[in-house]
This record gives C-alpha cells, sequence and structure tokens, in this order.
C-alpha cells in the first residue's frame, strides 16, 4: 500500500493549467506506525509487571496481612517483577541511545579478541548460574575492527548471554572467530554457537524483531525482554556488519557476526 502526498499548483496567471506534485509518504507513515508499535508494545510490557506488584501490594495489605508465608512468597514475586522492568528500561534506553546518535564516530580500532575475552570474563556469575562452559577458538592474525568498543561488547554479550541461557541444557558454548573469503569478499566471523534445543526454522526470521520471543517452554521460562537481539542487529548495521543465524531443533544454534574486512 503507498500513500501519497499531492499538491497542485497553478502554471502561471489565468493559464488554467495545474501542476500536481506526487510526494511518496509510505515511508514515514511506516517509520510512524513503527514508532507508535513500539510504544504500545513497551508499555503493554512495562505495564504487565507493575499490574502484577500492584495487585501482591493489595493482597499484602488486606487477606495476606498476618500469613508469614504468603509474605514471603509475595515479596520474592514482587522482587522478580521489579528485577523485569528493571531489564526492560535499560534495554529501551539502549535503544533510544542507539537512535539519538544514528552514526558512528569514525576511527577507533576495535580488537575483537580482547572484546569477546572481556565479554566471557564478565559472565561468571551466568555461566556459574547456567553451569555451562564456554570454550574459545580464536583463529591467527588481526582481529581488529573500527567502531564502537561499549556497542561492540553489548552485541556479543547479548549473544554469549543468550547461548548460555537458551542453550543451558547444552553444557557448553563455542565462540569461534575466524577469517574467510579473498579481496572485497574478505570478512571477519565471529561465531556464537550453543548445543542447546534450537529454534524452530520459522521463528528464524523474526528472532530479531523487537519484542519477539519463541514461544517454547525453554525461552519462556529464562529471563528477557525480547529486545537483545533487535539490540544486536541496531549496532551491527551501524557498523557495516550482519548477523546470520543456523539453527537445528535438538542440536542447537550459531549465530554469526559478518565484518567486512575494508
Ligand atoms: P530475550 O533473550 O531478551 O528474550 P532476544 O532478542 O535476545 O530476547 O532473543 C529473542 C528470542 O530468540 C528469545 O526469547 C529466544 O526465544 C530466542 N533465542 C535467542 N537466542 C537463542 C538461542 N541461543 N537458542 C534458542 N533460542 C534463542
Amino acid at each position: 500500500e503507498r500513500v501519497y502526498r499531492v499538491t497542485a499548483s497553478a502554471v502561471g496567471r489565468g493559464t488554467g493549467l495545474f501542476v500536481l506534485a506526487f510526494k511518496d509518504q509510505s515511508e514515514a507513515r511506516r517509520i510512524d506506525r513503527m514508532r507508535a508499535d513500539f510504544i504500545a508494545n513497551a508499555s503493554h510490557e512495562l505495564r504487565t509487571p507493575l499490574a502484577s506488584i500492584a495487585g501482591f501490594v493489595e493482597t499484602l495489605r488486606g487477606p495476606a496481612r498476618n500469613d508469614p508465608n504468603a509474605r514471603d512468597q509475595f515479596l520474592q514475586i514482587m522482587q522478580n517483577q521489579t528485577g523485569r522492568m528493571a531489564r526492560l528500561i535499560d534495554d529501551l534506553l539502549s535503544l533510544s541511545r542507539l537512535e539519538m546518535k544514528p552514526y558512528l564516530k569514525p576511527g577507533v580500532r576495535v580488537d575483537l579478541r580482547q572484546t569477546v575475552d572481556a565479554v566471557i570474563a564478565s559472565l561468571g556469575p551466568l555461566a556459574g548460574e547456567t553451569g555451562v562452559v564456554v570454550e574459545r577458538d580464536f583463529g591467527d592474525g588481526s582481529f581488529e575492527v573500527h567502531g564502537d568498543r561499549d556497542e561492540l561488547f553489548q552485541v556479543f554479550q547479548n549473544l554469549l548471554e543468550n547461548a548460555c541461557k537458551y542453550g543451558q541444557s547444552g553444557g557448553r558454548v563455542q565462540v569461534t572467530m575466524r577469517r574467510v573469503g579473498q579481496g572485497s569478499e574478505a570478512e571477519l566471523e565471529v561465531t556464537v554457537r550453543d548445543f542447546g534445543p534450537g529454534i524452530p526454522e520459522e521463528h528464524i526470521p523474526r528472532v530479531t524483531e523487537r519484542f519477539y520471543r519463541v514461544d517454547v517452554e525453554t525461552s519462556r521460562a529464562q529471563k528477557g525482554t525480547g529486545l537483545g537481539l533487535s539490540i544486536v542487529k541496531h549496532i551491527l548495521t551501524r557498523h557495516g556488519a550482519r548477523l546470520s543465524i543456523r539453527s537445528k531443533l535438538g542440536e542447537g544454534s550459531a549465530f554469526t557476526v559478518h565484518f567486512p574486512i575494508a
């Protein structure tokens, strides 16, 4: 569906001739609609835990006032819900920061080895909680790209956290780094692979959409906002890089970041 704005202007005086100009508004409309959808989704995602907290506060002030067991249980739920809201707000802030500065500052060299190692080191508690062992296999040579260190840290943090959370049953996560291709086709590839349940094929193209979560028990049971991979995609686009996803049910998933070597 395309939307045009049409303006008519007279040619000269009393000529009876008009020029009609058609301006394609479809893209602007599409962006407006996306923004409205986004706000609606974000509000809904924040409202759900908030409603739950409000409900428990009411119960604690009323029927459960003198029941210490119920009180502990409800406080625990309320704490989980505030955690969920905090994660969502952090992700929303990351997205809005990315949108406020749509272009990268040029010229900063980032060593991907150091970045990924720093992410692995920061995973300590999550790796401990899930019992996942992270294996690294970095090829020889330079793995430097131009970009923003914090943003690239966030890319690999999101990918590795997902691999540990969703791929937990596989027991290990592999990170590999290599150079592939020649000349203008040359790329640096960083792959984060897990051996968990995998992603059903029809969901693979959609997991990078905002708020999209695959509705299988394993993923619903995990803490998340559905924004992690959309942030990854956003950051990679700014870096001229892209994400590819391969996954097989029962075997696991591989998320590969491709950086052009220019
Ligand atoms: P979040 O993890 O906050 O839900 P993401 O955008 O990072 O959001 O991921 C979107 C969805 O993609 C997840 O909810 C999960 O269903 C699926 N997913 C992501 N990574 C994996 C993985 N390694 N294995 C299986 N499913 C995954």
